[in-house]
């Protein structure tokens, strides 16, 4: 007999309750799909040892798109046929001793719920998360308030609910398909076996209206990310000298891939820093001709465009230009305020700094001019992580 541990997301659901474009499960959420982010903690508890997706008839690429590689059964046009699916196609593939079935509505999976869930299988045949109710519950009968229904030994039941396999695979199979049913505790339970509870997790709530979906954003929160940049180009005569996306008057200006703006270069090197995604010769090779002259203003908006792509946020810039002449201090206000345009982002989230090498080096001998910067972002913490 199999000794895995499998894990079944039942997420079969055709409702378009939440007010998106997709069945709920596939909605995004931070960057990805709602049931990528369940799919992905419930893969990476050590205890589980695969996971099996239930999904609509035709909702395949969707899965794909969210999960890539999944294994997926179709469900049904209930929850209940659809976790007898799940329950068959494991059957079908060797069986498992343990199963947990659980929601894709419910994101966040904390594994130490899961590791409670597993060891009360040692001692009983179910157990499912729960909390304790905290409001009044009453009934009402015509819109009238009625009697108070007492909360002593209510709770709230949530998933993911783990069975032994082969006690929750014959309580389906020999429930009769008439007899209607609100979860497979309540089958397990009702075929005489023990269901016992642990401790649930608010994190594990269901997301269902379009509130539930900002408060589960915020819930993801994020994770902070920084970088760095540097560029140097060489001074020549004939050149324009642009720093910070500003003409700055010069005798010299600075030769080099497309405008040679360095203190751009040193700010778009530090935010694809911050999404590990190349440097800017990566995106615009300086071996293309039509960068040549280009203005850099472009490479940092396209720097800018893919953090945004993967949901962050720029926090700060920090750039120090380092050369004798010409003097930084009267175009400091200029320049930053271009950067800030150009990022769209407060003056006072852009600092610019400038220091001299007291004539030592290449920066010191005025043969060219140094940048370097820091760029700090914030990331959805689903990818930052
Ligand atoms: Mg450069």
């Amino acid at each position: 007999m199999s000794k895995d541990t499998v894990a079944l997301i039942v997420a079969a659901g055709k409702g378009e309750r939440a007010g998106g474009a997709f069945p709920k499960q596939f909605a995004p959420l931070g960057s990805r799909a709602m049931v990528a982010h369940s799919h992905a903690a419930l893969s990476r508890h050590p205890a589980i040892d695969r996971v099996v997706v239930a999904i609509g008839a035709g909702q395949e690429s969707m899965l794909a798109a969210a999960v890539p590689g999944a294994a997926y059964v179709i469900g049904g046009a209930t929850r209940r046929e659809s976790v007898l699916a799940g329950l068959e196609k494991i059957a079908a593939e060797g069986g498992a001793a343990r199963v947990l079935i659980h929601d894709a509505a419910r994101p966040f999976v904390p594994a130490a719920v899961v590791d409670d869930l597993l060891s009360a299988l040692d001692r009983y045949e179910g157990a499912v998360p729960v909390l304790p109710v905290a409001d009044t519950l009453v009934r009402f009968n015509d819109g009238l308030i009625g009697e108070t229904v007492p909360r002593v030994n209510a709770f709230r039941v949530q998933t993911p609910q783990a069975f032994l396999f082969d006690v929750v695979l014959k309580a389906h199979r020999s429930w009769p398909t008439d007899m209607p049913v609100t979860d497979d505790a309540q089958m397990v339970r009702d075929s005489g076996y023990e269901v016992t509870k642990v401790s649930g997790d608010i994190t594990l709530d269901k997301v269902t209206y379009p509130a539930d979906f900002a408060a589960a954003e915020a819930r993801l929160g994020y994770v902070t990310r920084s970088a760095t940049g540097f560029d140097v180009h060489r001074f020549a005569e004939g050149e324009e000298l642009w720093l910070g996306g500003v003409l700055i008057p010069h005798h010299l200006g600075l030769s080099g891939h497309s405008d040679a703006d360095v203190a751009l270069h040193a700010i778009t090197d530090a935010l694809l820093g911050t999404i590990a995604a190349g440097d800017i010769g990566t995106h615009f090779p300086p071996s293309e001709p039509r960068w040549r002259g280009a203005a850099s203003a472009q490479f940092l908006e396209h720097a800018a465009h893919l953090v945004a792509e993967r949901g962050g946020v720029i926090d700060f810039v920090d750039l120090t230009l380092i050369c004798e002449a010409p003097k930084i201090g009267p175009h400091r206000g200029p320049i930053q305020a271009r950067i800030a345009e150009i990022l769209r982002l407060r003056a006072d989230q852009v600092s610019v700094k400038a220091t001299t090498t007291e004539r030592l080096g290449f920066t010191g001998r005025g043969e060219g001019l140094a940048a370097q910067a820091i760029a700090t972002i914030r990331l959805p913490r689903d990818l930052g992580a």
